[in-house]
This record gives structure tokens, sequence and C-alpha cells, in this order.
């Protein structure tokens, strides 16, 4: 009796980890490390300024293509807007393509 028991709670284990596994893999979100490069060049004071939740989510904007203007970014300064061009000039997304914003 024990070892049934046993067997049925190691058997039950074993698919529900296959299946959390699973999902796991099929569910996550990659990340495209373009978005990490522009938050760093971004002020980072998170006020929301362009409508945006912080500057992560502006970076992700600009990532989308929902982003026309860096200057919505309004206390970022020329110095850190042409990086941010530089950058993307030179740097495509995870599809490839090079994003092409105005300053
Ligand atoms: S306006 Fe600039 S500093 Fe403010 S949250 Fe947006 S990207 Fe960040």
């Amino acid at each position: 009796m024990f070892i049934y028991a046993l067997s049925i709670m190691v058997g039950s284990g074993l698919v529900l980890g296959f299946i959390l596994g699973f999902a796991a893999f099929k569910l996550q979100v990659i990340e495209d490390p373009l978005v990490e490069q522009l938050t760093t060049l971004l002020p980072g004071i998170n006020c929301g300024g362009c409508g945006y939740a912080g500057c992560e989510a502006f970076a992700n904007g600009i990532v989308d293509g929902d982003v026309k203007k860096i200057s919505q970014c309004r206390p970022s300064n020329d110095e850190q807007r042409s990086s941010i061009s530089e950058l993307l000039k030179n740097t495509p997304n995870q599809k490839g393509e090079f994003i092409d914003i105005k300053i």
C-alpha cells in the first residue's frame, strides 16, 4: 500500500514538474537587450513626463516603434539624445531591424 501511494505521488510530481517546466519555457518573455542599453542612456529619473511609466517603459516604446521622437523625454540633454540616436543607428533590434527615430 505504501509503495502504491509513493509511486502515485512521485508520478504526479514528475508529470506536474514536466508541465510546469514546459509552460515556463513556452511562456518566457525574452527582453530585447537594446531596451537595457537605451535605459542606461536615459536620465533615469522615472518622472513619467514622456507619457510612459518610467525610463524603461520609454525605452520599450522606442524599441517597439511607438515613440517617434527622443525629445519626448524632456529631461534628457542633447548629449543623451545624440548617444541614443547613435546607438539606434548602429544596433539592430531583436528582429535585426534598425530603428529610425528623430532626435
Ligand atoms: S521623460 Fe525621460 S526621464 Fe522621465 S520617465 Fe520618460 S524617459 Fe525617463
